[in-house]
C-alpha cells in the first residue's frame, strides 16, 4: 500500500482510492458533473480531472477576488478552454452559487442531466471577532452556506427523479476546530457538516450519496499563509482522487462521511461521546450534583460514536428507568 495516513476507511476503499491502476478504471462517461468555484484552486483540479475521465463538466465560477469582490467570466472560460483543448466536454457558468438554479440549469440545458454536484466555491473574510462586521459574516454565509444550499436544492429533484446523485460539500479544519480570525468562516464551514449529514440521510432512499471534505491545498486562499515548501506538497491534485472515489457510482455505501485530506494524507472523522452522567430529574439535580459527576461527563475511556439524534435516546431511556426506579 502507498505511504499515507490511513484511518478508519476500510481496506478495500483505500485500495480503490490510491492504487493508480484502480484509479484509471474510475470513469464518468455520460455523467454530468457540476463543480462550483471551478475557475481555480481545488475546483479547477476537479473540473480537469472529471473531464479527463469522460464527464461533461459545468465549470462554474463567479471570477471575483478571494475576498468576494468583483466578478469576471475569465476564470471559468480559461478552464473550459483547457478542457476542450484536451478533447473534453465542458461549459462555463458565471453565476454566483447564490443563484444555484442557474448553475444547475446550465447542466440540464447543455447536457440534459446532472449526476454529481461538487459544492466547492468559497471566499474568505478573515478578521478578528472583535472587529467583525455584519457584512463579513453575511457574505461568508451567503457564499458557503446559502450557496451550497441553493445548488443542492436545485439539483435535488433531478437526483430524486433519476434515483442517482452524488454530492460533495466542502468544510474546513477551521470549521471543525475553530481558527483565529475565522469566526464567520468556521460557522459556515461546520454548517457544511450538518448540512451533509442531513442530505445523506434524506438522500439514502434515492441513491443520493453526500459526503463532506475538509481539504488542505495550495491555492490563492492559502498562498499567503503557508511557506512555499509546504505548499509544494499540497497540490489540489492530491485532494481529487478521494473526491472522485466518493462521487463515483461504485460508491454506494460511504455517505455522510467527513474526511480531512490533502498532501497525500486522508482520514475520516467522527463524533465521539464520553461515558456521560445520569442524574435524577428532581431537586437533587443541582450544579453541585453535576460537579460531582463531572469526571463521568468527560470520561472518554468509555465512549460511543453516535451517528444520529436517536443515539442519545439510549441514554435517555436509561435515565427514564432510573427516574421511575423505587427509591
Ligand atoms: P480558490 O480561491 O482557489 O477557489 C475558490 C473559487 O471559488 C474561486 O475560483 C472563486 O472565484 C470561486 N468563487 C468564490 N465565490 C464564488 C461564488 N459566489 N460563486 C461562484 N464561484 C465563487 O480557493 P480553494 O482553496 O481552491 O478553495 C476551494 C474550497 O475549499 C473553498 O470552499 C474553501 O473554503 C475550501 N477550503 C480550502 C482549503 C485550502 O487549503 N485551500 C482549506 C479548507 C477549505
Amino acid at each position: 500500500l502507498p505511504q499515507l495516513l490511513v484511518l478508519p476507511i476500510d481496506l478495500k476503499s483505500e485500495v480503490i482510492i490510491h492504487t493508480s491502476s484502480a484509479m484509471s478504471e474510475l470513469r464518468f462517461d455520460n455523467q454530468t458533473v457540476v463543480v462550483t468555484g471551478a475557475g481555480g484552486g481545488l475546483g479547477k483540479a476537479y473540473a480537469l480531472f472529471f473531464a479527463s475521465r469522460g464527464a461533461n463538466v459545468v465549470v462554474n465560477d463567479l471570477g471575483g477576488s478571494h475576498h468576494g469582490e468583483g466578478k469576471s467570466s475569465k476564470a471559468a472560460d480559461v478552464v473550459v478552454e483547457e478542457i476542450r483543448a484536451a478533447g473534453g466536454k465542458a461549459v462555463a457558468n458565471y453565476s454566483s452559487v447564490e443563484d444555484g438554479p442557474a448553475i444547475i440549469d446550465t447542466a440540464i440545458k447543455n447536457f440534459g442531466r446532472i449526476d454529481v454536484l461538487i459544492n466547492n466555491a468559497g471566499i474568505l473574510r478573515d478578521i478578528s471577532f472583535k472587529n467583525m462586521k455584519d457584512e463579513d459574516w453575511d457574505l461568508i454565509n451567503r457564499v458557503h452556506t446559502y450557496g451550497a444550499y441553493k445548488c443542492a436544492q436545485a439539483a435535488w429533484p433531478h437526483f430524486r427523479k433519476q434515483k442517482y446523485g452524488r454530492v460533495i460539500n466542502t468544510a474546513s479544519a477551521a470549521g471543525l476546530f475553530g481558527n483565529f480570525g475565522q469566526a464567520n468562516y468556521s460557522a459556515a464551514k461546520l454548517g457544511q457538516v450538518g448540512f451533509t449529514e442531513t442530505l445523506a440521510k434524506e438522500g439514502a432512499k434515492y441513491n443520493i450519496i453526500a459526503n463532506v471534505i475538509a481539504p488542505i491545498a495550495a491555492s490563492r486562499m492559502t498562498a499567503t499563509i503557508m511557506p512555499p515548501d509546504v505548499l509544494e506538497n499540497l497540490k489540489p491534485d492530491w485532494v481529487v482522487p478521494v473526491v472522485a472515489r466518493l462521487v463515483h457510482s461504485s460508491n454506494t455505501t460511504e455517505t455522510g462521511g467527513i474526511y480531512e485530506l490533502g498532501g497525500g494524507a486522508v482520514a475520516k472523522l467522527r463524533w465521539q461521546r464520553a461515558k456521560g452522567a445520569l442524574l435524577k430529574t428532581d431537586d437533587s439535580l443541582t450544579p453541585g450534583a453535576i460537579a460531582r459527576k463531572w469526571a463521568d461527563v468527560n470520561d472518554f475511556s468509555v465512549c460511543e460514536y453516535p451517528t444520529g439524534p436517536a443515539d442519545f435516546m439510549g441514554l435517555l431511556e436509561q435515565g427514564l428507568k432510573m427516574q421511575s426506579a423505587p427509591k
